[in-house]
């Protein structure tokens, strides 16, 4: 059987990680000529808009696929690039991928919705990190509003003055600001409202079997109500039943995201999905 999106890329990669255990000295030392072979891919996820049930935007998402044909997943390399101070540029890397698929689809007249890129919080410590993304947006002529910029947020970790100064110059600079993650580890209500961000995702941890349900609904309820009332959008991420679809339409939450709809899936692909929703 012929399977689409990631479906055929984790059987392959649970395929070969059985073969071929990439320890993390492996991934270090990989990871520079990885970046200079451009091993590294972007995968999009649509984020559906629960009002219209239409693609409201999507998640750029990176994908390393090894010269040997091993494909490692984001969680075994992107920490390792932190530890390494290298996640700057694999994250611009992304940036500038997104960019030139965006410029290719405006150039030929196409349908382009919003794309998200994950940046690392280690990038907030670098003064010039807002201008590179600036720059990089502007060399590809895309406009301000199509691009969404996903950080996480845990103070307990954080030097929340930083956190604000950086989000204010995401702001200034036109980016759609969204915390990701939200809910997981040290997430903080009151930080929620002196940070100018616009959309929250909700992490997919609450949205998972096991915990108590009950309580994680009464949580999640709460915070699509609290969000609102700071003009901000919630997102729901790894959503994987129609029933949660419901229940979030419910309670007035704005986007889903997980394999109830789509699960992220190669440029091409995402190209033929938002040709044929139109
Ligand atoms: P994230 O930003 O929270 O992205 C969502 C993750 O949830 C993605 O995992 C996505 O494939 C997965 N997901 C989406 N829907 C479902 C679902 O219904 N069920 C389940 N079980 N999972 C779902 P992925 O692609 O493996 O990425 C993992 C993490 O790696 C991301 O979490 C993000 O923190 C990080 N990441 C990915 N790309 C980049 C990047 O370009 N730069 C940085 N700094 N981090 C990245
Ligand atoms: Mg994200
Ligand atoms: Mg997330
Ligand atoms: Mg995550």
């Amino acid at each position: 059987t012929v399977k689409t999106g990631e479906n055929t890329n984790y059987a392959y990669y649970d395929e070969s990680i059985r073969r071929h255990l990439w320890a993390e000295k492996d991934i270090e030392s990989r990871m520079s000529a990885a970046l200079e072979n451009r091993e590294f891919t972007v995968y999009y996820q649509p984020k559906v808009d629960l009002r219209t049930g239409r693609i409201g935007c999507a998640e750029a998402l990176v994908r390393w696929r090894s010269q040997g044909g091993t494909v490692i997943p984001p969680d075994r390399f992107i920490p390792v690039f932190e530890r390494k101070f290298m996640i700057d540029r694999l994250d611009q890397y992304v940036f500038e991928d997104v960019c030139r698929w965006l410029k290719s689809r405006l150039d030929a007249g196409k349908r382009v919705l919003p794309v998200s890129v994950n940046v690392s919080r280690l990038q907030f410590n670098d003064l010039n990190f807002v201008e590179n993304y600036v720059a990089i947006r502007d060399r590809y002529h895309i406009p301000a509003e199509l691009i969404e910029v996903e950080f996480t947020e845990s103070i307990a970790f954080d030097n929340s003055s930083l956190l604000l100064r950086t989000v204010h110059q995401l702001k200034e600079a036109g980016f759609t600001c969204s915390i990701d993650d939200f809910g997981k580890g040290y997430s903080s209500l009151s930080l929620l409202k002196d940070l100018p961000v616009d959309i929250l995702k909700i992490d997919s941890f609450f949205f998972a079997d096991g915990s108590d349900h009950n309580r994680d609904m009464a949580l999640v309820e709460s915070i699509v109500e609290l969000v609102k009332k700071f003009n901000m959008r919630t997102v729901a991420e790894g959503i994987e039943s129609m029933d949660q679809v419901e229940y979030l339409k419910q309670i007035g939450c704005d986007y889903v995201q997980g394999y109830v709809f789509y699960r992220p899936m190669p440029e091409d692909e995402y190209d033929g999905v938002l040709d044929e929703e139109k």
